[in-house]
């Protein structure tokens, strides 16, 4: 049986529910193939969008922190140049410009040969340090040099050690000559400020590098504190070459593959980037997810519960009138079928009123049927008792004489077959006795058949009382009769003798005259164990009757005596 088939044959309620299951299951996978994917998309876009903004971002206060300082340099410089050189204003101009810009570490004004003129600084023990130092500073002598603005990369401050970054302004007089540099120490703690406020996510930071991709500012302090070379990271050669987007790296730093927005700050070189790592998106996709998850579990429980309850609603009832039906089947339609919910589906109740009116007419019929049946068994049964009674009158015919009413003489040649069979007892012997009536012939000559009958009714009455329990008289044939008795030889003697005495005191009456009966007997006795044939036992009866007659008629003569002892 193929699926198909198999699926048909099945109940409602499995079908509905498997087919609930797949209605139900089949979108919300469609959905949640669509939407994973479209969760990665949007994770994705929406990283690329807010890394690169965020990093864009933060490019602008960046240069804004850079360019205001320049912008003070400028001023100063213009200041000292109206002033002179070596004004006795100029220091407190420097000390003044320190404490209000306080992205300043230090400032130093230099002359042309590299010598200090006037200086501030936060820790102001590094002046006289500076003294000596100062006059090789790329950074003073490429401004110097060129007379332009310069930013020094971050580097080690040639005195103490910590990273640090140089902005160098040249001072010009008023033909344009260059006539000393303006030096000033940038803080990097003021941009790691910067830096740091941008957080997001669990893991998501930022980091700044200069324009030689050494490290700026980065949430990892020893590599601030090296000032670590970042050149070789591909991300970083992007900003380097002043490019804005998003890229995938693996960080040593986070120890795995993040995702980051980066951007160059204008003017100046420097790069931001902004990662976050990669499993945080993923999270973030999967926690939709599993949201959506739970959402379509929650559906498809939904789909199953209301898939059971209309399932419930359609086989119940059909469920109750299969099972009625069956009990009404067993119980030979004896009954009728329960009622159903009454908002059971309206194909359910036209059903059952149909199959209540099938039952109505079919226990009409049943009913027809029975009454037929009885009547036809009563019918039966009669004619069946009276078959009974004429097969045993029958029976009585076949085996009395039609004239005398005892037994013929085919049914007192099987009884006795039987009795001669039957050998059990106390009796060991048996005797017969064959009568035939002396001068019958003559009885019917002289009085009629009519006499004779009565003649032959009398000698057959006259058998019947002498006989005892278990005893046998039958007609013979004409005028012979015979008897058989279960009895020894002497007790068969004496009652042959008591038949031949009842016949001749006997007289019949016929029309007023007395007709005077004698009969012939022979009696013949022997053992049952001698096993005789009946043909023989009934040849020697009648040879003993044949000697009665020859010696002279109504007497009895037994030829026993020489048999038995
Ligand atoms: P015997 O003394 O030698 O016996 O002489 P019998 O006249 O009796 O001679 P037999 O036995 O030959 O005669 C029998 C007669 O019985 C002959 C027959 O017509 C007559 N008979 C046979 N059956 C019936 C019957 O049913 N009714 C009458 N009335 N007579 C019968
Ligand atoms: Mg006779």
């Amino acid at each position: 049986m193929t699926l198909i088939n198999r699926l048909r044959a099945s109940s409602v309620s499995r079908i509905m529910l498997l087919v609930t299951v797949l209605v139900t299951l089949l979108p919300i996978l469609v959905l949640s193939f669509h939407l994973y994917n479209s969760a990665w998309e949007n994770g994705w876009r929406e990283i690329e969008e807010k890394h690169q903004l965020i990093a864009q971002n933060l490019a602008m206060p960046l240069s804004t922190y850079v360019n205001d300082h320049k912008g003070m340099l400028a001023i100063m410089a213009e200041t000292i140049n109206m002033l002179g050189l070596r004004d006795r204003k100029i220091q407190p101009l420097i000390d003044k410009t320190l404490t209000s810009m306080r992205g300043f570490r230090s400032l130093i004004l230099l002359d042309m040969k590299g010598k200090i003129l006037s200086s501030a600084s936060i820790g102001a023990q590094y002046t006289k340090a500076f003294n000596d130092v100062m006059a090789n500073e790329k950074c003073y002598l490429r401004v110097r040099g060129t007379g332009e603005w310069a930013l020094s990369r971050v580097k080690p401050h040639p005195v103490t050690g910590q990273p640090t970054l140089f902005m160098g302004h040249a001072v010009r007089n008023n033909k344009g000559n260059i006539i000393g540099v303006l030096l000033g120490e940038l803080r990097i703690d003021y941009i790691e400020k910067i830096r740091k406020q941008v957080k997001f996510g669990k893991k998501g930071h930022s980091a700044i590098v200069d324009n030689m991709g050494h490290v700026l500012a980065h949430p990892n302090k020893s590599w601030m504190a090296e000032i670590k070379d970042l050149t070789s990271w591909p991300i970083v050669q992007k900003m380097m070459a002043g490019e804005t987007g998003v890229t995938s790296f693996y960080s040593p730093f986070m120890k795995g593959n993040m995702v980051a927005g980066y951007a160059s700050v204008p003017g100046i070189g420097w790069g931001i980037m902004v990662p976050q790592p990669e499993s945080e998106v993923a999270e973030q996709v999967n926690t939709l997810m599993r949201q959506h998850i739970i959402w379509g579990i929650t559906g498809l429980v939904i789909a199953i519960v209301l898939a059971l309850v209309f399932s419930h609603w359609v086989t119940g009832p059909l469920n109750k009138l299969a099972k009625a039906g069956r009990e009404l089947m067993r119980e030979d339609l004896d009954g009728n079928l329960p009622p159903i919910r009454e908002d059971s589906p309206k194909e359910i109740n036209q059903l059952a009123t149909v199959l209540r009116a099938l039952i109505s007419s079919l226990q009409v019929s049943r009913n027809e049927i029975r009454g037929l049946n009885d009547s036809l068994t009563q019918r039966v049964d009669e004619a069946t008792s009276k078959l009974r009674e004429a097969n045993e009158r029958l029976e009585i015919a076949a085996q009395s004489d039609y004239l005398t009413d005892i037994a013929n003489r085919r049914y007192f040649e099987d009884c006795l077959q039987q009795a001669l069979s039957r050998r059990s007892g106390d009796i060991a012997h048996f005797c017969v006795i064959l009568i035939d009536i002396d001068h019958f012939k003559q009885i019917n000559d002289t009085y009629g058949h009519a006499a004779g009958d009565a003649v032959l009714n009398q000698v057959a009455r006259i058998l019947e009382r002498e006989m005892r329990s278990g005893d046998l008289v039958a007609r013979y044939g004409g005028d012979e009769f015979v008897a058989y008795m279960r009895c020894p030889h002497e007790i068969g003697r004496q009652r042959a003798e008591e038949i031949h005495s009842a016949i001749e005191n006997s007289a019949v009456v016929w029309e007023g005259k007395t007709i005077q009966i004698t009969a012939s007997l022979g009696l013949y006795c022997q053992a049952l164990s001698v096993n005789e044939a009946i043909k023989d036992v009934l040849q020697h009866a009648d040879q003993a009757m044949y000697a009665a007659k020859k010696q002279g008629r109504n007497r009895v003569i037994d030829i026993s005596q020489e048999n038995i002892s």
